[in-house]
């Protein structure tokens, strides 16, 4: 395989500051980088030009190249990267709306959310995803991760101070690349940079326990999703072939043992698949099981895709286990289908694309 070049977007500040010198260049550089966006050297006008030249011989800019977009209803966008070495993942961007009173006032700006990938393809292999389709391809590098927030961003003209979330979504396991995911998180905390705390990024994970300990004890002040999707080991291993490793019991202990801000809760993602784990006993079992954590749910429609066995549930059954889990005292939403019409699903905007090839 080619070998990839290094990105500036790969370092911290501190970093950086070895790397270049005197170290209130590193500053500006990444005043570049993180508060305009830049994506050519040329751009970077108070950067010495021999320094710029000298850079650009070892590192990228701009690792991500946008090479389709897709605009749902909703303002969600859902984009697809082509990387150095040509291969492809998504990002999505997430709009909540604005809040506007009666009187026209504005009470809420609208909330941003931008959903990464962290690796082409994924090693999990779960059954419901057609990003495991595909296997596993390579880890993204810390850049590739950051990149993305900065491509979207600057498509979306959201200035570098306004207030953004991101949640570790999209293709791939988080956990099963955790060097480059914890870099990519700190170098999103740059008081210097994005600015983006802990609080704001949430890790969604098929549950790997060990790496789910290692994250807590790095202390990030980041969240954690578990995508729990069954009750029982029987049916987790049928979806998630890694729960043999990694069974329920051992998620729900190191749940247990993750630092949470006290005013905070675990969420737990459960997958809905019709006559699979849409019964209420199902839900009687999800109660149990999380009793004395505090924890909320958020139940996500299977959405399917050719050739699955699987199928979406129906909206009353839904309604149902939200009810239940909601008078047995847990908190339980139900993912809106945003983008639904856009191909939601991770993995399925660049499926699309690929057989289109
Ligand atoms: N690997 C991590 C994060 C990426 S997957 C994880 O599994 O948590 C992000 C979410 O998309 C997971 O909760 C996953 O269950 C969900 N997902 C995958 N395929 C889906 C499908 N066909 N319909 C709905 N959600 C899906
Ligand atoms: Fe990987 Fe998550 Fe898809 Fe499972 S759901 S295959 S862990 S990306």
């Amino acid at each position: 395989m080619r070998q990839l070049k290094p990105c500036l977007l790969d370092f911290t500040l501190k970093e950086l500051t070895h790397l270049v010198k005197p170290s209130f260049r590193a500053k500006q550089i990444y005043g570049w980088l993180y508060h305009q966006y830049a994506d050519s050297y040329v751009a970077m006008k108070n950067i010495p030009k021999a320094m710029k030249e000298e850079l650009a011989q070892i590192y990228l800019l701009n690792p991500m190249k946008i090479i389709r977009k897709e605009e749902s209803d909703d303002g969600t966008i859902k984009y697809l990267f082509e990387l150095q070495d040509g291969k492809r993942v998504e990002a999505v961007w997430l709009k909540m709306k604005d809040e506007i009173h009666e009187d026209g006032k504005l009470i809420r700006e609208a909330k941003y959310t931008i959903c990464v990938s962290t690796q082409v393809g994924c090693k999990v292999g779960c059954s419901f995803c057609l990003t495991a389709k595909g296997g596993f391809t390579r880890d993204l590098s810390a850049g590739e991760i950051v990149g993305q927030v900065v491509a979207l961003k600057r498509d979306n003209k959201h200035r570098h101070n306004r207030k953004i979330n991101i949640v570790y979504m999209g293709m791939g396991e988080p956990l099963d690349n955790l060097e480059n995911l914890t870099k990519a998180i700190e170098i999103f905390r740059e008081e210097e940079g994005l600015a983006i705390s802990g609080k704001r990024q949430t890790v969604s994970t098929s549950g790997l326990s060990n790496k789910i300990d290692q994250l807590g004890t790095m202390d990030l002040g980041v969240h954690i999703a578990i995508s729990l999707h069954a009750v029982t080991d029987e049916l987790r291993t049928e979806l998630i072939p890694m729960n043999k490793a990694h069974n329920i019991g051992s998620i729900i202990e190191a749940v247990k043992r993750f630092p949470i801000d006290t005013r905070k809760r675990v969420m737990f993602e459960y997958l809905v698949i019709k006559n699979k784990n849409d019964d209420l006993g199902s839900a009687k079992k999800l109660v149990k099981l999380l009793s004395g954590i505090k924890a909320k749910v958020n139940l996500i429609y299977f959405n399917p895709y050719p050739g699955t066995p699987y199928e979406r549930p129906n909206y009353e059954d839904m309604f149902v286990f939200q009810e239940y889990l909601i008078k047995h005292g847990l908190l339980a939403t139900i993912r809106d289908s945003k983008g639904i019409d856009i191909s939601a699903a991770c993995g399925q905007l660049k499926e699309k694309t690929d057989s289109e090839l």
